[in-house]
């Protein structure tokens, strides 16, 4: 069965979750003014999958089932597949404009779809199969998943068994004959609260002593011992001011969450990684490329900066300067430079043994080292263009004031066609986008999300062939096998 937005808001309705927000409970999550945009967000990838428009990038057929499901829920089986997947990245975020939150438990899916099916393999356990039938359940009530990797890691320069905290690193505490029990937190989980199912992995590559640390598996979000604190976020509390004009982006938004885990049992159908401790890199590795595919989506919300930009330059009567069009050029050759490099891991993307096709690694490590870099630059270029008004202008009361709001509309005035109020909304989505909540999203996710900009790097360096590259310069020049 695919949801349509009711039906996946009523659906967060049933879930008993555990959050704590400004230092007090959440008893309605669903309503709450804060977290409500990032649900908004959530169900637009329900929302559009039933749009016409829409359909060929946000569904797929089941390889399990034969049904359609939401693409979110998909098993990429093919190239087409993994480009169709940026493609959709690109458009949610384009009709968003902020982190819909739900390509990283699509990413956590497929990373496992090839993870289990290596380790029985090797141990001829039976992982692959579980993981299927969790994967029916998903895509039969189009779940949303959180991919819950990034652990809170506590001294970097320490593995897991060696922190003084041993729940820096979440892991086993007891193995029980019907399952497991265990401890520690998932640390800046995106649309945590938003989902039905977390997916918990293990967040570096490990040791035999870091045994216990390699674990996988799935819970209902609701689960008895999970526990969520909202993250706090660059003018939040303006979600709860009467009028909307100061928010930016009045609909949609992202969010991300702490989540405690306070040994909580986890049966034994839903583990699909048990002290495998020689497969969390792959793990590592597979989920990171992935969801570097992913960011796609910063393409989708540079879309909507470099709109709002335009439009700004339009409403200051500045859009006809040749260095205002060139610094929009500029925007614009970044953004697109993200998308090819996301289409082009996708496009060389290649068949596991599982039958998951799989992005090009290096190439997706290019990707989002790129992101790390690019949307930062296109920020810059947008609050050059709007001007200092974006972060100078009075609230939307004292526009509606009888006192100064007449003053505001008259001195905030540009292109005299363009009413003040117009103006301001698109200073304050510039602002949202650059220095408020969706910046959480747009620029410091790009930085850190799927990993630092110093992950990349290594990956480039590991898995760049410098020998070939030295073979070809020196059979060129002449220097022969000393
Ligand atoms: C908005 C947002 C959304 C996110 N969503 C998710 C999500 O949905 N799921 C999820 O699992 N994770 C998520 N993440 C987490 C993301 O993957 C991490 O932020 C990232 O891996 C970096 O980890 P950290 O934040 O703990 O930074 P740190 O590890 O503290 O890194 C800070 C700096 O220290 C460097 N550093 C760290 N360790 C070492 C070391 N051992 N040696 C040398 N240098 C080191 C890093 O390279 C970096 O420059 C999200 C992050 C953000 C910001």
């Amino acid at each position: 069965m695919r949801m349509n937005a009711e039906q996946y808001e009523e659906s967060l309705r049933k879930l008993n979750l555990n959050v704590y927000m400004f230092g007090k409970k959440v008893e309605n999550v669903v309503d709450d003014p804060i977290i409500r945009p990032s649900m908004n967000a959530v169900a637009a990838t329900y929302e559009f999958s039933l749009k016409p428009e829409y359909e060929d990038l946000l569904t797929a057929r089941s390889h399990l089932t034969g049904k359609t499901i939401n693409r979110f829920c998909h098993i990429h089986q093919n190239t087409d597949d993994l480009i169709k997947k940026t493609k959709m990245g690109r458009l949610m975020g384009s009709l968003t404009g902020c982190c819909f939150q739900r390509c990283v438990g699509m990413d956590a899916l497929n990373a496992l779809s090839m993870t289990t099916f290596d380790i029985d393999a090797k141990h001829g356990t039976r992982y692959y199969e579980r993981f299927k039938d969790y994967l029916c359940h998903v895509q039969e009530k189009d779940l949303t998943c959180d991919g819950a990797m990034t652990d809170p890691k506590g001294d970097r320069s320490l593995p897991p068994h060696k922190q003084p905290d041993p729940d820096m690193f979440l892991h086993v505490v007891e193995e029980r004959p019907d399952g497991i029990l265990v401890q520690g937190a998932k640390a800046h989980q995106t649309g945590a609260v938003n989902s039905h199912e977390i997916i918990v992995m293990p967040t570096i590559a490990m040791r035999e002593e870091d045994a216990d640390y390699a674990v996988s598996f799935a819970l209902p979000s609701d689960a008895d011992g999970i526990t969520y604190i909202m993250g706090r976020q660059s003018c939040d509390t303006r979600k709860l001011e009467k009028g909307q004009l100061d928010r930016g982006n009045r609909i949609y938004g992202g969010h991300e969450a702490l989540v405690v885990f306070d040994r909580v049992f986890v049966p034994w159908e839903r583990v699909f990684m048990f002290k495998e401790y020689e497969f969390a890199g792959q793990l590592v590795e597979q989920f990171a490329s992935y969801h570097r595919q992913s960011y796609a989506c910063k393409a989708g919300v540079g879309d909507v900066l470099i709109g709002a930009t335009q439009i700004a330059a339009e409403y200051n009567g500045a859009q006809k300067a040749s260095h205002i069009k060139d610094k929009i050029i500029e925007m614009n050759h970044l953004n697109e430079t993200l998308f090819c490099g996301s289409i082009a891991c996708a496009a060389q993307g290649h068949r596991e043994p599982s039958g998951t096709y799989l992005v090009n690694t290096l190439l997706a490590n290019v990707c989002k080292q790129n992101v790390t870099r690019f949307p930062y630059e296109i920020a810059r270029l947008a609050q050059d263009i709007a001007g200092g008004l974006m972060v100078t202008l009075p609230s939307e009361e004292d526009l509606r004031s009888e006192e100064v709001g007449p003053l505001m509309k008259k001195y905030f005035k540009g292109n005299s066609e363009v009413s003040t109020e117009d103006r301001m909304k698109i200073l304050r989505l510039i602002e949202n986008l650059t220095l408020g909540t969706a910046a959480v999203g747009y620029l410091t996710e790009s930085m850190h999300g799927a990993g630092s900009p110093q992950a990349q790097r290594i990956m480039i360096a590991r898995q760049t062939n410098m020998e070939a590259k030295k073979e070809v310069a020196k059979k060129l020049c002449g220097i022969t096998p000393g």
